[in-house]
């Protein structure tokens, strides 16, 4: 599913002394099945760009369309979205709390009425995605090491089936082993499942070597946007 922006802008705290513009008539267009990644400094806007397409903050003005889904500010629910968007969060692994690794991934199709049988289909599915042994279904996640938690997390947002998934800082804390490995595991299952993937970063080097395309953040503004080589050579 693309992802279209068009002149999105959005204020923290509007009508108040603590009023902030975040985002500012952004225009942003990520092609169906694309691996496409947002950069900028701290304070550029970008987790608010996240929450935006992931239908948990209503823009205050402009067009978002995930797919043939449309909000706008007058839109009476934003959960449309929240259906085709899977978002994993910076650390996701502390979002973790069921007392097994399979009952913590099924949390959310069972949550959604997904019949049984599927829910362990997908629960099978999203772990083999992220490259986690069957033989850890029963083991508790806080037993695990680091990087097997992340997948846990990981694997929590597969197993909804997102057409559109976002990853916030997906390698935060990981060894530059395991930076690697994961980002080359978000692209193959990209390729696998027609996703369309967007990945959140404070580092151009980190995204250069996935991304088709990189907008550059800065202060609430798309400032640059092109390919690696064309943002680079910008820079
Ligand atoms: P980034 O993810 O790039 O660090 P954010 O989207 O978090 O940027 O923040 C963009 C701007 O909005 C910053 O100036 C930040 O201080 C402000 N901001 C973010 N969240 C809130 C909030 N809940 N209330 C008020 N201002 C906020
Ligand atoms: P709603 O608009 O009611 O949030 P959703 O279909 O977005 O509807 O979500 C249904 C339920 O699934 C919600 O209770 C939500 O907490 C849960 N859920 C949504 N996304 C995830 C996810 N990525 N991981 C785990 N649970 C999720």
């Amino acid at each position: 599913m693309q992802i279209d922006l068009r002149g999105v802008s959005f204020t923290y705290g509007q009508g108040t002394q603590q009023e902030k513009q975040a985002l500012k008539q952004l225009d942003l267009h990520v092609p169906a099945g694309a691996l496409a990644a947002v950069i900028g400094p701290t304070g550029s806007g970008k987790s608010t760009l996240v929450q935006l397409i992931g239908g948990l903050l209503r823009p205050e003005e402009g067009i978002i369309r995930v797919g043939e889904t449309e909000v706008n500010e007058r839109s009476s629910s934003l959960s449309p979205l929240r259906r085709h968007v899977g978002i994993v969060f910076q650390y996701p692994e502390h979002q973790l709390f069921a007392d097994t690794v399979e009952h913590d991934i099924a949390y959310g199709p069972r949550n959604r009425g997904v019949p049984e049988e599927e829910v362990r289909n997908r629960v099978k599915q999203a772990m083999h995605w992220v490259g986690l042994p069957e033989s850890l279904s029963d083991r508790s996640p806080f037993q695990l090491s680091g990087g097997q938690m992340r997948r846990v997390a990981i694997a929590g947002v597969l197993a909804m089936l997102p057409q559109v998934l976002i990853l916030d800082e997906p390698t935060a804390g990981l060894d530059p082993a395991g930076r690697e490995a994961l980002l080359q595991r978000i692209d193959r299952l990209r390729r696998e499942r027609r996703m369309t993937v967007l990945l959140v970063s404070h580092s151009m080097e980190e995204v250069a070597r996935y991304a088709e395309r990189i907008f550059v953040l800065h202060q609430g503004r798309c400032v640059l946007q092109g390919s690696p080589a064309e943002v680079f050579a910008d820079e």
